[in-house]
């Protein structure tokens, strides 16, 4: 019976724990070390002049990101949060705008656009990629429509040249949240700056990180120039720039420090290696996870490079002869419970679409009277369970993912995901059988996990 799953009393596949990722090294404490030295842990002034645009090591790092990809113009920032926000100001949304948004992502894609007023409206997503549909986005477009935040999710690319298209065709600005996917090349082209702007996120989850942060880029001069305002204090700079349209320009403080600078510079470098690594230990479960029957690896389409935030696959109960639930705990009871940030190999659903979250459901946002979702006085909107059947399907029945393919992880220890899940399937009925009353496995049961492991 050695091969008795460990959710039935078995000895598990493994003992030790997997190795925690080792984020920050000797290049990044000498590159702090110096600024420490320098006295200078930000230079940014809130005004017209010198320190507008920050110090040496913000455009350091900035110019770095902008060179190493072709963009034209890199713009740091606090957090990708702060860079979405900034987008949506730059763009130019206004209270009453629609921005059509993904329901299958972190929050923040979609509320971005509500500190400006916009209404996030939602299009459903391709079960091939997880990213926007093309077909939904065309059927969600009203005449209020102004922009579309597109989400690069799990590391991959969505379908750039239909939306580009659906977007000339109705002058629709086109907002990338590249936040999971830096570095990626979709047609040979860099994601992030394919529409009119987009970013990536530095929180300490992502690929690489400097604790919290992000970076905006873009190739339209205007687009970078009121991103640039709005980073930091644009109400003090109105006198003074050419901008026919001075409006959301005033600003925040969204800056970066020289400090995290610093830190990004070292981590950019390594970047490659991080996701050379990433695609190794994807490109092998791959190969072996197509072996099964009931699980299904994600079609990487050709059109796109892969940067592997996390390693997505779909699950089919019925073909496994076991509910999700039960195959996600029963693979995870293969292995050590993990401490600290280290990841369960197996998470399933991913984030519940976000209009199922109270702020779309009662419909607050800003202020007590339902802004923005008020705004249009004959405009009704609606965020009932249904109008995303994909993304529903997706986070109820279908979607895994494992969120440990990553450096220090080897292919051993892919090996031995691998052999947890064949074990985990050749039992599928005997664990059913004697879990068949089990009502905790719910949904619920895998929210918790998802809370607890490195995904956001
Ligand atoms: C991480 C993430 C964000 C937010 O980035 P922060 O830097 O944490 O503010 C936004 N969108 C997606 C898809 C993300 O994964």
């Amino acid at each position: 019976m050695t091969n008795k799953p460990a959710i039935l009393g078995g000895t598990p596949v493994r003992k030790a724990h997997f190795k925690s990722r080792k984020t920050i090294g000797e290049e990044e404490k000498k590159a702090v070390l110096e600024v420490m030295d320098s006295d200078t842990l930000s230079a940014f002034i809130g005004g017209p002049g010198k320190f507008f645009e920050g110090g040496k090591k913000v455009k350091e790092f900035e110019k770095l990101w902008a060179t190493k990809y072709g963009f034209k113009h890199a713009i740091s920032v606090n957090s990708w949060t702060s860079g979405l926000m900034i987008a949506v100001g730059a763009v130019g949304i206004e209270p009453g705008d629609e921005v059509i948004c993904s329901p299958y992502t972190m929050s923040a894609s979609a509320t971005a656009a509500i500190f400006y007023g916009g209404i996030p409206v939602f299009a459903d997503i391709d079960p091939n990629n997880c990213c926007l549909d093309p077909e939904s986005i065309k059927n969600k477009i009203t005449e209020r429509t102004k922009a579309i935040i597109v989400v690069h999710l799990f590391g991959g690319t969505a379908d750039m040249d239909a939306i580009m298209k659906i977007a000339q065709e109705k002058d629709i600005k086109v907002i990338e949240d590249a936040a999971q996917a830096p570095g990626v090349f979709y047609k040979g082209r860099p994601i992030g700056a394919i529409g009119d702007i987009g970013g990536f996120s530095l929180n300490f989850h992502k690929h690489i990180h400097t604790g919290e942060g992000g970076m905006i880029v873009t190739n339209n001069d205007e687009l970078a120039l009121r991103a640039r305002l709005i980073r930091n204090h644009g109400e003090n700079c109105m006198e003074t720039i050419e901008l026919d349209d001075l409006s959301n320009v005033i600003g925040g403080n969204y800056r970066l420090t020289e400090l995290q600078s610093a830190i990004g510079i070292e981590q950019l470098k390594k970047l490659d290696g991080h996701l050379e690594t990433r695609k190794s230990l994807a490109e092998y479960l791959t190969k072996e996870l197509a072996k099964l029957e009931g699980v299904t690896p994600f079609f990487i389409s050709e059109n796109t490079t892969h940067a592997y935030y996390s390693y997505p696959f779909k699950y089919d109960k019925n073909k496994a002869k076991l509910s999700r639930s039960l195959f996600v705990k029963a693979v995870n009871a293969e292995f050590p419970v993990p401490k600290g940030y280290e990841s369960v190999p197996l998470v399933e659903g991913y984030v519940k679409p976000l209009y199922y979250s109270t702020l779309y459901q009662k419909q607050i946002a800003i202020g007590k009277n339902g802004f923005p979702f008020s705004f249009n006085k004959h405009v009704t909107y609606n965020y009932d369970k249904g109008i995303c059947p994909v993304a529903e399907r997706m986070y109820e029945q279908e979607m895994v993912f494992s969120p440990i393919i990553r450096e220090p992880h080897t292919i051993d220890d892919m090996k031995d995901l691998v052999k947890a899940i064949q074990k985990v399937l050749a039992n599928a009925s005997l664990i059913a059988k004697e879990f068949v009353n089990d009502s905790s496995l719910t949904i619920m049961d895998s929210l918790s996990t998802v809370n607890k492991t490195n995904i956001k």
